[in-house]
C-alpha cells in the first residue's frame, strides 16, 4: 500500500485550460497521476443530492477517491446557542454531501478560544464533539469519518495534543494533521526529520491503532507571524516551508498510508505531484 496524493480543490491551471466544474476534475487528475480530491465547503454546503453523486461516480469510475472539508465557521467552543445549532448543521449536512460523494472523510477546524482561556474552550469543545459523535451516527453513515485539524493560528484550537484528544473521545475519528499549521503555529518549529518524528510518535503513541497509520495529511508551504499562519503559498514562492521531503522519508520508512492532500492556493494539482514524485523516488530506492 502507499499514500495518496491530491488537491485540496482546483488549480488556477485547471481553469485557464477551459475547464469551468469539478465533474470535469477527475479526467484531468486522473491524466496527471494524481489519486484524490478534497472537495471544500469551507462557505457552505451547498451542492444538490444528484449533483453530488454525479461528481462522486466521475471520481470512483477512475480509480479516484474523495474527501471533503466542512465549512470554515464550525466552532466546538462556541457558547451561542444559534452558532451551536449551525455548528451542528454543518456537520449533518457535510456528512450527507460526503456520502453521496461517496467521500469517507470529513475534515474540519474545531474552532477557536474567542475570549476564552484554553482549557475551559477546549473543555467546550470536547463536551460538545461528544454531542456531535453521537448527533451524527445517527444519520447512519457509517462509512463517512470526522476528522479534526490542526490550525495554524494560535487562538485557534487545534493544537496536536488537542486534534488528538479530540480523535480520543470516538475511535472512528481521524486525525487531519496539517503540518503547515503546525508549523506556523510553532513560528518555524518544524525543520528536522526528528520534528517530524516527534510529531509522528505522539500520534502513534496517543492513538495506539490504524489511525496512526491512514491518517491525514494537508500539506502547504505557509507564511506565519508571530501569531501563526497568515497566509497558504504555492511551493513555486521561495522562501518558506515547511519542507516535505524529510516527511516523506519517515512516510517510506513506517510503511505509513495517510491521504496527502496540498492546499496550496493556487498550484494544489501540481504542488501534490511533486509530493507524490519525492515520495515515489523515495519509495522505488528502498
Ligand atoms: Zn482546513
Amino acid at each position: 500500500m502507499s499514500a495518496l496524493f491530491g488537491p485540496s480543490g482546483n488549480s488556477r491551471s485547471f481553469y485557464d485550460e477551459g475547464h469551468k466544474r469539478t465533474v470535469e476534475a477527475p479526467e484531468w487528475l486522473k491524466k496527471r497521476g494524481l489519486d484524490v480530491f478534497e472537495y471544500s465547503f469551507g462557505r457552505g454546503v451547498r451542492l444538490k443530492e444528484e449533483t453530488a453523486k454525479n461528481i462522486g461516480k466521475e471520481f470512483s469510475s477512475r480509480g479516484l477517491i474523495m474527501s471533503v472539508h466542512a465549512p470554515f465557521y464550525i466552532n466546538l467552543a462556541s457558547t451561542d446557542e444559534v452558532k451551536k445549532k449551525n455548528t451542528v448543521r454543518y456537520f449533518n449536512e457535510s456528512i450527507t454531501a460526503a456520502h453521496w460523494m461517496g467521500a469517507k472523510r470529513v475534515i474540519f477546524h474545531p474552532g477557536s478560544l474567542g475570549k476564552d482561556t484554553r482549557d475551559r474552550a477546549f473543555g467546550r469543545a470536547v463536551d460538545f464533539f461528544e454531542e456531535i459523535v453521537d448527533e451524527t451516527k445517527s444519520l447512519g453513515y457509517d462509512e463517512v469519518h470526522l476528522c479534526p485539524e490542526t490550525l495554524g493560528k494560535i487562538n485557534q484550537l487545534g493544537n496536536l495534543e488537542e486534534v488528538l484528544k479530540l480523535c480520543n473521545i470516538d475511535r472512528e475519528v481521524i486525525p487531519a494533521i496539517d503540518f503547515g499549521h503546525l508549523y506556523a503555529r510553532t513560528t518555524g518549529g518544524i525543520k528536522s526529520k526528528d520534528d517530524y518524528k516527534r510529531i509522528l510518535d505522539e500520534m502513534e503513541h496517543s492513538l495506539g491503532d490504524e489511525r496512526a497509520v491512514k491518517f491525514h495529511i494537508h500539506f502547504s508551504h505557509i507564511e506565519y507571524t508571530e501569531h501563526g499562519e497568515k497566509k497558504h503559498r504555492d511551493f513555486k514562492d521561495k522562501g518558506f516551508g515547511p519542507d516535505f521531503k524529510p516527511l516523506a522519508e519517515l512516510l517510506v520508512e513506517r510503511n505509513m498510508e495517510p491521504v496527502v492532500i496540498s492546499e496550496s492556493p493556487t498550484m494544489m494539482a501540481e504542488d501534490a505531484k511533486t509530493m507524490k514524485n519525492i515520495y515515489m523516488k523515495l519509495k522505488s530506492s528502498i
